[in-house]
């Protein structure tokens, strides 16, 4: 308030008289910092100048000696101001700037002084407007001149003041011509500029095209005046030279702006795979919007993008709940109280009789799993390896007649398919490969006939048979006959089947090329300019199968996504990812083949329809691939692979119905380059490990069978069966109880619980591998593991959504639900799997054994490092900025424990990336409703990078399948720490844990209370290059204050070391200053 009563004594004490000591007292900051005119601004500096300017050009003659400096002052000044439009407006000043423009046209220095000021009121949108109307533009036209060595300071504050102006004055521009023109004066300076002295100018006349192509109608005309072709061919030859980076990015930032817009080449960006849901459940997403509404709401794309920008770290704080009732736990129900009893089946481990323990084995298993049963009768599996024609297919006798009812499982139903049926048909299946001789069928393991000898291929698959520990083919197909999917899948992708082993290294991250994201957006543009190479020929279509091209894509088996692929050029094709079934979004994950590569040739692929604005590809992630060939060298591996990799903004936009309340409206392009390592390979590209429904399957098989009965209760049984009518495992793990005392009985029934659940969203592979490194540890030999396994009772849910996994989803259910909000009220039908996991954690919590730790496994697509977010009352309220009363208030810090203690013992965790925050927009997350319904403090979201560790033993690496089996193992360890930090333990089980850990130190240090938050964003830093995942990068310079400060002082300097005669008057008024 002080400041503002200042103004009007400012105003009053400036007159004609007053200016010169405004003028004495402002000498201070014209040479000073930008702090200090901030300063002087607030005490209504801008006002003071503005007057005087009015004051000043009324009288006659003009005293240059006052308004030299005085416009010099004003553009410093007003660059600063933010109000300074509208203060120029209150002044009406801009008719007075004008005319003193007018005026001077005859005179450089002072047009110049002019130009600078027009230039800082243009930037203004309001008075830019009233500047245009007022004909500024025609003025600035008649000072800006084709390519001369003359004024050339003149006609570049005139340039930018133009460029200023046509921020609100471009649809005046373009409907009085100017366009053309502005191209013509472009070539001309960029032709006559060869030693590159005027890089300004040029720059300048780009700027002025690029706010000129704001809107439509500019876009048009540009087109429409070959301006592609011409800046395109005039930006190839300053590539090479990296001082022209100025005008390189601005020319590609206007190529990019006006690339015509089109939408995806799909005939609907709707999902190619639908499922009918049960009940009246709608399962279509909003229909889309009629063709040809592409360009509208691209009007003004550049702001728009801002805007959406911040909306999103605005929201960021606003989503915070700061409703202390809402983050309060709460024991609800949200299904009646009888149906809980359906899951004490669920928890046979609670109700073990262990009468006879000497056999307990047997006891246990109702079932002798380790005797294989022989089977009469050799079925052939209903899959084939690929390429194999369905004639050649034996006919698959039982396989269809077992059918589950949808919701009506029973527990002898779930206990005949665990016991009996699997255990047939895995001896089939072994005996199968065994006895395999059609050649047909194996031939097409490799294309191209180099391996077509299937005695070779049975050699190699005897002499593979357990090089890749927990892994089997023969199981794998097993489960994968089983898999139910909406496309029906016959083929098998090689990967999943043979198996993969990690490699004896890690790959670093890659290492961005300089200009690799520039030289992509060009090569891209040239399909425009230069369209004689541009092939256009679809070569794989879901929609439309069939069409054969010059590299071979196949994407129809267990969680392949890719939905169309397209030849550009010889060597580089468009690829368009599905959306998720019943969905219209959710473009991410993808896997898929392809064949038929020459040898040594770098193929370039883009995959057009990403919908995140950015990604970790940005940042030194590659894909992975896994070659055929290798793998039957013995190199069966996904390997880290591509180069020339960036993500960036493309033409391609969604339909304005299509793609509202969304995401925005726009595409990115992923694109990377591979050179292929064999000539004729089958290869498979993903977007990270793939880990399918029947991998964890035949996974939990070879578990079950390598774990030691004596020591490990292992419980295999059905959660539920899902939408898609596959079944949804659940496991128990614990160990077995010491002996058949009554003691031991008890602590067997009384170790607290662990609940862990992973893979609810499909496209997160790396939760599954992470997963599988938690229970392979859990039923390992490892004495630590026996410990820990003393210490609870794990119930695992490994894959919350098969349906998604299978079917090559990257989030979503086939309901097109994401199935990590459904948890606060999960439908029966519609979310079987969240229904009945929460209906399991309401049982626990029923029977007063709600678990120690909950965790929920995910992947994380824009950060690097695993952390975990958790949930605490006050952390966020603190964040939120709200008051805590501490009385009031209380919260056991506990949660925080597990995480430090991952800090120190798992080598890709970070603490400081975990956040305790709970949002109102993850109300419906497993980790929020599983800490407030169930009370569970200690309620997680892991979160593990797709990319690698900016932090600790792996920075700067890439992150490998075994790095995150390593995190699920390291977890485990966590949580054996954290019981004998945070729970009485007995003597027994404290002197083995001394025995193998180093504890000294981790017991005595009691959890402190951390209660500061001191969460450290671990943002991205830049990259090398400006990351210009948005059409119109914020990052060209114009809010650079210093930029115009430069110029003005520039000038000056170069006043001073001129004599001729018509700078006489500057230099008076310069010594003046
Ligand atoms: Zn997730």
């Amino acid at each position: 308030t002080n400041k503002v009563q200042h103004l009007p004594t400012m105003h009053l004490r400036l007159g004609m008289q007053g200016w010169h000591d405004a003028a004495t007292g402002f000498l201070l900051f014209s040479l000073g910092t930008g702090r200090r005119i901030q300063y002087v601004i607030s005490k209504g500096g801008s006002e003071a100048l503005l007057q005087a300017l009015t004051t000043t050009a009324q009288t006659e003659p003009l005293d240059h000696s006052i308004l030299l400096p005085l416009l010099r002052l004003l553009a410093r000044v007003g660059q600063r101001d933010r109000k300074f439009g509208l203060k120029v407006q209150k002044a009406e000043a801009t008719d007075t700037i004008l005319s003193l423009a007018r005026r001077s046209l005859g005179h450089h220095l002072h047009l110049t002084h002019c130009l600078w000021v027009l230039q800082v009121c243009a930037s203004n949108v309001t008075t830019g407007t009233t500047l245009g109307i007022n004909g500024a533009m025609e003025l600035l036209f008649k000072v800006i001149t084709p390519y001369s060595k003359r004024h050339i300071r003149t006609v570049r504050a005139a340039i930018e003041a133009l460029a200023a102006l046509l921020k609100s004055s471009n649809r005046r521009a373009v409907s009085r011509g100017y366009l053309g023109g502005l191209l013509r004066l472009y070539q001309d300076w960029h032709r006559n500029d060869v030693s590159n002295n005027y890089v300004y100018i040029r720059r300048g006349l780009l700027l002025c095209l690029k706010h000129i192509t704001n809107i439509q109608l500019g876009r048009e005309t540009f087109l429409f005046s070959k301006g592609m072709e011409i800046l395109f061919t005039s930006v190839q030859d300053c590539l090479s030279c990296k001082n022209l980076d100025p005008i390189i990015n601005t020319v590609i930032q206007i190529l990019r702006k006006c690339y015509p817009k089109e939408p995806l080449p799909v005939a609907t960006v709707r999902s190619s795979y639908s499922f009918p849901l049960p009940g009246n459940a709608k399962a279509e997403p909003p229909c889309e919007g009629s063709e040809g509404d592409y360009e509208s709401d691209g009007e003004e794309e550049a702001e728009k993008d801002l805007d959406s920008e911040e909306e999103e770290s605005k929201e960021e704080d606003y989503d915070l709940e700061t409703d202390v009732n809402k983050l309060r736990s709460k024991a609800v129900l949200d299904r009646p109280e009888e149906e809980l009893g359906q899951y004490k089946a669920m928890c046979p481990e609670l109700s073990h009789n262990f009468q006879s323990l000497e056999d307990r084995t047997e006891s246990l298993l109702s079932a002798p799993s380790h005797s294989i049963p022989n089977a009469t009768s050799v079925k052939h599996p209903n899959y084939r390896l690929r390429n194999q024609s369905v004639t050649e297919m034996g006919p698959d006798p039982g396989e269809k007649d077992f059918k589950v009812p949808r919701q009506s499982w029973t527990n002898k139903e779930i206990h005949r398919w665990d016991q009996t049926d699997e255990k047939r048909d895995i001896a089939e299946t072994a005996q199968d490969a065994h006895s395999c001789e059609d050649p047909a069928r194996n031939h097409v393991l490799i294309a191209g006939g180099s391996l077509d000898c299937s005695d070779i291929v049975t050699n190699l698959l005897e002499k593979h048979q357990g090089d890749i520990p927990f892994h089997s083919p023969h199981f794998y197909i097993t489960r994968a006959k089983r898999v139910k999917s909406i496309p029906d899948y016959k083929d098998l992708a090689f990967p999943d089947f043979w198996g993969h082993q990690p490699p004896p290294y890690s790959k670093p991250m890659l290492e961005r090329k300089y200009g690799v994201q520039r030289d992509k957006v060009l090569d891209d543009v040239r399909r425009l300019i230069q369209p004689d190479d541009v092939i256009g020929r679809t070569v794989f279509d879901l929609d439309d199968p069939g069409a054969p091209g010059c590299l071979t894509f196949f994407s129809k088996f267990e969680s392949g996504n890719l939905r169309k692929a397209i030849q550009v050029r010889e060597f580089e094709y468009d690829l368009i990812m599905n959306a998720d079934v019943n969905s219209n979004q959710q473009h991410q994950w993808f896997y898929f083949e392809v064949r038929g590569m020459k040898l040594a040739v770098p193929y370039r692929f883009n995959i057009i329809n990403c919908e995140k604005f950015n990604s970790q590809f940005n940042y030194g992630m590659q894909l992975v691939m896994y070659s055929v060939k290798e793998a039957l060298q013995g190199r069966p591996r996904w390997l880290r692979a591509g180069h020339d990799i960036c993500y960036y903004k493309n033409h391609y936009r969604c339909s304005a119905t299509a793609g509202r309340g969304v995401k925005g409206n726009f595409y990115y392009t992923l694109t990377f380059s591979i050179k292929f390592p064999h000539k004729d390979d089958v290869c498979y590209l993903a977007y990270h490990y793939p880990y399918t429904y029947s991998t964890m399957m035949s996974h939990l098989d070879i578990l079950e069978r390598s774990r030691n009965p004596k020591k490990v209760y292992w419980r295999q049984q059905t959660l539920c069966q899902t939408l898609g009518g596959n079944l949804c495992p659940l496991l128990t793990i614990t160990a077995m109880p010491e002996s058949k005392k009554r003691d031991d009985l008890e602590q067997f029934c009384n170790r607290p619980y662990v609940f862990l659940v992973a893979r609810v969203h499909p496209g997160e592979s790396n939760a599954s591998w992470v997963m599988k490194g938690t229970l392979e540890f859990l039923v390992s030999n490892d004495p630590i593991a026996d410990l820990l396994r003393k210490c609870f009772i794990f119930k695992i849910v490994p894959m919350l959504n098969p349906d998604g996994v299978i079917n090559g989803n990257h989030r979503c259910s086939l309901s097109g639900d994401d199935l990590n909000r459904q948890w606060l009220t999960p439908n029966s039908q519609l979310h079987p799997t969240i229904y009945h996991a929460k209906g399991l954690l309401y049982y626990l919590r029923s029977i007063g054994r709600a678990p120690l730790v909950f965790c929920d496994y995910h992947g994380h697509s824009q950060r690097k490092n695993v952390f975990l977010y958790g949930c605490s009352i006050k952390e966020t309220l603190w964040q939120a900025g709200c008051m805590v009363d501490t009385a009031v208030i209380t919260e056991d810090v506990g949660y925080r424990t597990l995480p430090k203690i991952l800090d120190k013992v798992a080598p890709a965790f970070v603490m400081n990336s975990c956040s305790f925050l709970v949002e109102k927009s993850r109300e419906s997350t497993a980790r929020v409703v599983v800490w407030k319904e169930m009370g569970v403090l200690r309620s997680y979201t892991m979160e593990s990078t797709y990319c690698g560790c900016s932090h600790g033993l792996y920075k700067g690496l890439q992150l490998g399948t075994q790095e995150l089996e390593e995190m699920g193992s390291k977890f485990c360890l966590g949580l054996l720490i954290l019981h004998l930090k945070s729970l009485p333990c007995s003597k027994k089980v404290m002197s083995q844990a001394a025995l193998l850990l180093d504890l000294e130190e981790e017991i005595t240090d009691r959890t402190q209370s951390c209660s500061n938050s001191s969460q450290e964003i671990d943002d991205e830093p830049p990259c090398v290059e400006e990351v210009d995942y948005n059409a119109d990068s914020c990052s060209d310079g114009e809010e650079d204050f210093s930029e115009l400060d430069q110029e003005i002082q520039e000038y000056l300097s170069w006043v001073e070391g001129k004599t001729e005669d018509d700078e006489v008057t500057m230099r008076d008024s310069y010594k003046c200053l």
